[in-house]
């Protein structure tokens, strides 16, 4: 049987959302050419979320295995790195992508194996051979690993994000390059296993897109691990020497490990894809797309590309977008003031919707309301070292706009601050609902100023909203 070269759909990169949107789409009945020039599922289940999780569930065996030992009596751990090569290789399949080969095909898909260029509006030639679309083309080629233009960087071996996962072996020391989620979470998972963990970060302080209370209390965390933190200087010159690699700080500081991970963010390229010929402009920085993810006509984008938020939550919630779009089916238009931020360091940092730096930037009037959970009595019997829940409110419609919550299991805690920033639930039924004790989620009434007799125990002259009485009545 011959190739098909036409279909109604063609899905340029089936990465983590072309993967997704291809399997909505073939399970609908619509005809899709994929074409994808390297592991179908892209970023996430073989470079990304997936084994970076895995590596940061062993990290966090190892850790609670030493905290055993305040609460139980003498605990013992020698990490071995073995045991977590062999998972990673095992949830990525052996980083082969045969599995999601023969699912596409099961589906009806059509997969070609190249690197594809538009040639037109409707058209993608992938090694001299014309694809075409008869109702669209979607664009969903993600983004690389960011190689800063660092002078010797090109005659070093360093390690990206990708190369961490394929790790058999640790070194006993490691620079990180960039102090955000990733470096974050791959920094503290290393300094589990033993190694010596350098974190160089060039702003004044890590995570710095979240409240500044999160990069405190995580850089508290990491600074009682042994993980040390280099901020206010970028590296100007790498080089190899005696078997380590020595890096130059622009504040004159020389830092030494024997890798270098670069975690210094992610890096889209829009040249060489012939978006000029389907009418895009290829010299800006991410494809532009309105709420419908539409970037052209009969031309989408979606994902890392579009440049919305680099997370694959997004990139799957745009996905449903176009194929709602596609489908004919109902979907409010794209929207991203309630998109949450998940860092899997511990402790965990679960972000949603605005900073009350960037609520204040926006001019709204806004309240703050900051509860330490070793004040409640949750993160009392967990022994909580680090942790808090910070709400932003909106005086004006009496609901959240944002929220962080730094702690144990704080990405999951975000649950219901992400639906309550979403769908605007006014504060006063946060306020009056019944919240379970002693849960963790429980501590997000107190942080809202629920007050029961047993909270101000603990915290006795903290008050959340419960004394703004405009907010939300
Ligand atoms: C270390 C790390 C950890 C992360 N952890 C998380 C996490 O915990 N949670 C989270 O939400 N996000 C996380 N992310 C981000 C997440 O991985 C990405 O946002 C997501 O994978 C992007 O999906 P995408 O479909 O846009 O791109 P990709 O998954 O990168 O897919 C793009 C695909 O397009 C292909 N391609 C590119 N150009 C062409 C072409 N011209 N022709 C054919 N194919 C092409 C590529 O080969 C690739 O397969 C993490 C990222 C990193 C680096």
């Amino acid at each position: 049987m011959s190739e098909k070269t036409e279909a109604d759909i063609i899905i340029l990169g089936v990465g983590t959302c072309g993967e997704d949107l291809s399997l909505r789409l073939l399970g609908a009945g619509i005809e899709v050419i994929g074409i994808e020039a390297d592991l179908i599922g892209g970023e996430c289940p073989y470079w990304a979320c997936i084994p970076s999780k895995v590596m940061v569930q062993a990290a966090a065996a190892v850790q609670d295995t030493r905290h055993a030992a305040a609460m139980t009596g003498i605990s013992e751990i020698k990490p071995d790195w073995a045991p977590v090569a062999t998972r990673l290789r095992w949830i990525t399949g052996g980083w082969s992508n045969a599995t999601a080969l023969q699912r596409y095909a099961e589906r009806g898909g059509t997969m070609i194996t190249g690197y594809g260029r538009l040639t037109g509006p409707r058209t993608v030639s992938v090694d001299g051979r014309t694809y075409s679309a008869r109702r669209g083309i979607v664009i969903a080629v993600g983004s690389k690993p960011f190689i800063p233009p660092i002078e010797g960087i090109d005659a070093i071996e360093y390690w990206t994000t990708h190369d961490i996962m394929k790790l058999e072996a640790l070194p006993s020391s490691l620079l990180v390059l960039g102090g955000g989620p990733a470096g974050c979470e791959l920094g503290q998972v290393m300094a589990r296993f033993g190694v010596e963990v350098t974190i160089i970060e060039p702003g004044d302080r890590i995570l710095s897109r979240e409240e500044p209370e999160a990069s405190e209390a995580v850089e508290a965390a990491f600074r009682g691990e042994g993980i040390k933190i280099h901020k206010g200087a970028r590296a100007k010159r790498v080089e190899s020497r005696a078997g380590s690699i020595i890096a130059g700080l622009t504040d004159g500081t020389e830092l030494a490990g024997d890798r270098l991970l670069l975690a210094a963010g992610r890096a889209v390229d829009l040249n060489g894809l012939g978006l000029e010929s389907a009418g895009l402009d290829p010299s800006l920085r991410y494809i532009e797309v309105d709420e419908r993810m539409r970037a052209g006509d009969g031309i989408w984008a979606m994902g890392d590309v579009t440049g919305k938020s680099l997370q694959t939550h997004v990139a799957e919630y745009q996905s449903a977008v176009i194929a709602a779009e596609i489908l004919g089916q109902d979907h409010p238009p794209a929207r991203y003031d309630a998109v949450p931020r998940c860092i899997f360091t511990d402790p965990e940092v679960g972000a949603v919707g605005m900073t009350e730096a960037r609520a204040s930037d926006q001019g709204l009037d806004i309240v703050v309301a900051l509860k330490q959970l070793t004040r409640t009595f949750r993160g009392l019997i967990d022994g909580v070292e680090q942790g808090f829940i910070k709400l932003i409110a909106d005086r004006k419609s009496g609901t959240l706009v944002g929220a962080t919550v730094v702690g144990p299991r704080g990405t999951d805690m975000l649950g219901m601050l992400n639906l309550a920033v979403h769908a605007r639930v006014p504060l006063k039924e946060l306020q009056t609902m019944i919240y379970a004790f002693p849960s963790f989620y429980g501590t997000i009434g107190e942080a809202l100023g629920v007050r029961r007799g047993l909270t101000t125990v603990l915290d006795p002259d903290y008050r959340g909203f419960e004394a703004l009485e405009k907010v939300g009545r």
